[in-house]
């Protein structure tokens, strides 16, 4: 299923600022918001919709590869299946934001609600750092993260094995605590997470002696990871449910790997085209030559033809970065500069009068030095500037 433009998501111009994003966004965030669309499933999708496209428009970084790359530029996913935006699997971090952007209090019963109920656990950051050709060409990485992971010694339940627990006196046992609300759409019943038993419903007096009593303990994670060819720097590649256990049932967060590219020494990249300087001499430019260049795929022939100036741009049609997701790959530029002898000897300069002389028809100087000519009289040094520039 091909994703829709965040822009007409939004319903804004390419070119809107940050203060008509918002606009948008909230005025499209409370026509479809669960709450107000129960049982809504259109209503839903197209609130995910719209807050994926809002986290991307509104970070100024994301929005630019979006730009450039589209939705490929924002977001990978590597697992079959997935789509959508880290943070933004659930309902839960949709509450921060309209919470933010409204002054909290809202009365959103519903996602209060969720506070006790299944919470995705924490995305993960990892960096990984490739070279060049691994970013052109897709390569496997190990990384390594600590993730929270359930105590195996007391499998969660945070006292030590075969000690007591109590009913938690502060809830009664049912792990959550109602307080009443006044809101924009009048009372609201907020419930909130009990702070003594953090939800459990029970409480202890010996602790776990492994997790403290927190019921988790964070563990060293190695995972091989496929990387495709013609991602860029700064790209972010979502694995799914790889990250921090999930509260009370919900889901594992991701692990969001960063991708940094660190430069070649004889390439640039401009998206799946790369550029290539070459300096000839200038007996090459004037009379062409053969040369080997290097390309991605190791060298290559590459004819100069005869006369080629200084700045010349050519292409190599299909050498450049293959195509992220995609078929195809992008051109190797390869950028002509002309090198310009300097401090040549006796012979040398004598040889090169002798040939001024032959292209302009007079007798070569026998002074050391060539004799000043008439201003629109060329002379050879003339002439190969006018090439060479
Ligand atoms: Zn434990
Ligand atoms: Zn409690």
């Amino acid at each position: 299923m091909s994703k829709s433009d965040y822009y007409e998501l939004l319903g804004v111009d390419k070119g809107a600022d940050e203060g008509e994003l918002k606009k948008a966004y909230r005025k499209l965030a409370m026509q479809y918001h669960p709450d107000r669309n129960p049982d809504n499933k259109e209503a839903e999708a197209k609130f995910k919709e719209i807050n994926e496209a809002y986290e991307v428009l509104s970070d100024p970084e994301k929005r630019r590869l979006y730009d450039q790359f589209g939705h490929a530029g924002v977001n990978q996913n590597m697992g079959a299946g997935g789509g959508g935006f880290s943070g933004f699997d659930g309902f839960g971090g949709f509450e921060d934001i309209i919470n933010e952007m409204f002054g909290g209090g809202f009365g959103f019963s519903s996602s209060s609600s969720r506070r006790n109920g299944p919470r995705k656990g924490a995305d993960t950051r990892v960096d990984i750092t490739l070279t060049f050709e691994e970013a052109a060409f897709g390569v496997k990485k190990t990384i390594e993260y600590l993730r929270t992971e359930e105590c195996d010694v007391c499998h969660g339940a945070g006292n030590e094995p075969g000690t007591e627990t109590h009913t938690c006196s502060a809830c009664n046992g049912k792990g959550e605590i109602r307080y009443s609300q006044r809101s924009l759409f009048g009372e609201s019943i907020s419930v909130k997470v009990c702070p003594t038993c953090k939800g459990k419903g029970e409480t202890f007096d010996t602790p776990c002696h492994q997790c403290k009593g927190h019921g988790k303990i964070k563990k060293r994670i190695s995972k091989e990871v496929d990387i495709p060819a013609g991602v860029f720097h700064g790209a972010n590649m979502q694995i799914r449910g790889e990250g921090d256990l999930g509260q009370n049932g919900g889901p594992r967060g991701d692990v969001i790997v960063v991708l940094r590219v660190t430069p070649h020494k004889q390439f640039t990249r401009d998206g799946n085209d790369i550029y290539f300087d070459l300096t000839i001499s200038y007996a090459q430019a004037v009379l062409g030559a053969e040369v080997m260049v290097p390309t991605l795929d190791g060298k290559a022939k590459f004819v100069i033809p005869e006369g080629t100036p200084s700045g010349k741009q050519f292409k190599l049609k299909g050498k450049g970065v293959p195509v992220l997701n995609g078929y195809g790959r992008g051109d190797q530029y390869v950028k002509v500069s002309v090198e310009i002898p300097r401090g040549l000897n006796k012979k040398q300069k004598e040889l090169l009068e002798a040939f001024d002389a032959e292209m302009t028809g007079k007798k070569p100087s026998t002074e050391d030095s060539p004799k000043p000519k008439k201003k629109n009289d060329k002379g050879f040094f003339d002439k190969m500037k006018d090439v060479l520039s």
